[in-house]
């Protein structure tokens, strides 16, 4: 009997990895056409100064209108992507739609609009990428600094010589690179220090933890910053209590529903015009 168990025990594991490894084979496929098709459309989230507000960038996130699925949102599918090596074709794709929309903004007369485009730290294993980039600014001829990166500490830590030669390479375009959910992965302290990285973004998941009580890790991680010459981003700020403390505590730029979800470009648009006119 136990034998018996164990056997449709296998066999339930068998179907639900064979479901999952077609779910990902399926999503393989899309995403090729997707690419293709122009299926993605990136939405902008303001991140705005604790103190007026003003908002200073807006970080781009991919949202994917799926032929079948409706709108897919990019946990469904970047990670997929990463497995299959795809998500070097879908970051390319994703920088250069950024690009088109910022150019666009530049023409209207908002020539201090800056966006941040999130990419897997894969780029910076290959010298490559610093063309990517360059190609980008004077293809559309963005103004200097306008399209910045955000990566998370993983991938460059493993490659962290090559991946400092890329951030060298384009540093002179004023590409500035977020450290993103810092405080979830190594935090390596020696790394922090070596990479050239500009701005840390504390993840949500220490913002969360925002009460009135103590607070060492998010302390911790703005005298670093400071200690550091880096600017801070805090994420995910849903209420004005996170809101007050992180600006008493010193934190100059925030990002979070309290003040805006992610934003379709047109939406973006006006919600940053409205905003940065107010006295
Ligand atoms: P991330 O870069 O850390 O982005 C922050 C995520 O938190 C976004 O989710 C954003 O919508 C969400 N968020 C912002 N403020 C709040 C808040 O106050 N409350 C809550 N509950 N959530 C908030 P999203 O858009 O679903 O993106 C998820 C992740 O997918 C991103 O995390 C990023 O790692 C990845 N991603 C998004 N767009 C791209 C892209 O174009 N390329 C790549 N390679 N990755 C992307
Ligand atoms: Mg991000
Ligand atoms: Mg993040
Ligand atoms: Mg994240």
């Amino acid at each position: 009997e136990a034998k018996s168990a164990g056997r449709s025990q296998i066999r339930y594991f068998n179907n639900a990895m064979r479901s999952k490894l077609k779910h990902q084979a399926d999503i393989e496929n899309d995403l090729q056409h997707g690419i293709k098709n122009q299926e993605f459309e990136l939405f902008f989230q303001p991140i705005f100064t604790l103190n007026a507000p003003k908002v200073v960038s807006f970080e781009s996130l991919v949202r994917w209108h799926h032929p079948r699925n409706g709108l897919v949102p990019p946990d469904q599918f970047i990670p997929i992507a990463e497995n299959t090596g795809q998500i070097i074709e879908l970051d390319l794709h994703i920088l250069e739609l950024a690009a088109k929309q910022l150019a666009q903004w530049q023409k209207q007369s908002l020539p201090s609009v800056k966006v941040t485009v999130n990419v897997s730290s894969r780029h910076f294993a290959s010298l490559e990428f610093i063309d990517h980039i360059r190609t980008l600014y004077d293809k559309y001829d963005l103004n200097k600094g306008s399209l910045c990166l955000e990566i998370t500490e993983s991938g460059l830590i493993e490659n962290l010589g090559l991946a400092t030669k890329i951030i060298e390479g384009i540093t002179p375009l004023g590409v500035q690179l977020y450290l993103d959910d810092f405080g979830t992965g190594y935090s390596a302290l020696g790394y922090l220090h070596q990479l050239p990285i500009h701005v840390l973004k504390i993840d949500k998941s220490f913002v969360d933890q925002l009460t009135t009580k103590e607070t060492p890790l998010i302390d911790a991680i703005l005298s670093l910053a400071k200690s550091l010459q880096l600017e801070v981003v805090a994420e995910g700020i849903e209420t004005p209590k996170q809101w007050a403390l992180l600006k008493r505590k010193g934190c100059q730029l925030g990002q979070g529903y309290l003040v805006s979800k992610p934003m379709p470009s047109q939406q973006a648009m006006s919600f940053l015009v409205a905003q940065n006119t107010k006295p």
